[in-house]
């Protein structure tokens, strides 16, 4: 068994990367990717720890990319270590990120929201900041019940606190990611809202451009919707890669490993991966 997406205090995860592979490893895991929004930074960290509890790692990473009026999430998987054109794209996402939440943050205080620049970043202890991190101390003010009410409420797209971020497209991280050594999994497919068969047509458009994963075994996905996205995965030849999406106390009901109790990503679709890698 394998994990394939979770995030650490690198990025909008409450625990540090070290915690994150101390729980892979207690979990039982063979393998784990981390995989912070916009970031590689918090590898170092995982891998000294993957290197002590013998588990292996996978370098990783998730970014936002632009898709029609909505915003595609992409993960991509064996990046090389050191620089190269991903790495280059991912300091310009986080210098749009940073321009992004001051905006927001100055919207949310104007809306007589009680946060600050200096709570948001003690709340993200100074690493990646994101939508979560604004909700953490919206929560703690009492302004809003939970996480998920502050994105209904405040943070969500279209809601008063909202900012976009500019993004790039999946062409330019399926190229960039090539060149820089490692492959591309569309994350979460379903937060597309799209129907069936539009679903099936993208996919088909990405396959046909290099993409080569569909992320079909997600935490928060049924068993039925899971075996549709492997059978989506197989007709256009990709490799249906899994992962819980692990967040620690940013998303409490999700687990490394077990998702919400009853996810299983098979170690044979690392197997499949690593084979694609290599090609
Ligand atoms: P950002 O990268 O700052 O735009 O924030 C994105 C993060 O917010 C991701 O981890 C999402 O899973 C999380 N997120 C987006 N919408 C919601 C929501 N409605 N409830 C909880 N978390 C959300
Ligand atoms: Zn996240
Ligand atoms: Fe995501
Ligand atoms: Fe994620």
């Amino acid at each position: 068994m394998i994990d394939l997406h979770s995030h650490s205090t690198f990025s909008d995860g409450s625990e540090s990367p070290g915690r994150v592979i101390e729980l892979a490893k207690a979990a039982g895991l063979d393998a784990i990717a981390l995989t912070d929004h916009d970031t590689l930074e918090g590898l170092s960290e995982a891998r000294a720890r993957a290197v002590e509890l013998d588990i292996e790692l996978l370098n990783g990473c998730e970014v936002s990319c632009d898709f029609e009026d909505r915003v595609l999430h992409v993960l991509c998987y064996f990046i090389s270590d050191g620089s190269g054109p991903l790495q280059d794209e991912l300091i310009l996402l986080r210098g749009d990120r940073e321009r992004r939440n001051h905006l927001m943050i100055e919207r949310l205080s104007k809306l007589g929201l009680p946060i600050t620049e200096q709570e948001v970043t003690d709340k993200a202890e100074g690493k990646g900041i994101g939508r979560p991190h604004m909700a953490a101390v919206l929560k703690d003010h009492g302004a809003v019940r939970d996480i998920n009410d502050a994105f209904e409420r405040f943070l969500g797209k279209g809601r008063p606190g909202y900012v976009k971020k500019s993004r790039v497209t999946i062409e330019e991280i399926i190229d960039k990611t090539s060149r820089s050594g490692g492959v591309c999994s569309i994350a979460h497919p379903y937060s597309l809202d799209l129907i069936a068969h539009e679903l099936d047509r993208q996919v088909d458009r990405w396959a046909a451009i290099g993409l080569v994963g569909l992320e079909s075994y997600y935490g928060r996905y049924s068993p039925e919707l899971r075996t549709n996205l492997v059978q989506m995965a197989r007709r256009h030849g990709l490799v249906p890669t899994g992962g819980s999406d692990y967040h620690g106390d940013y998303k409490p009901d999700l687990a490394i490993g077990t998702g919400t109790g009853d996810l299983l990503v098979p170690s044979e679709v690392l197997d499949e991966l690593r084979e694609r890698v290599a090609r």
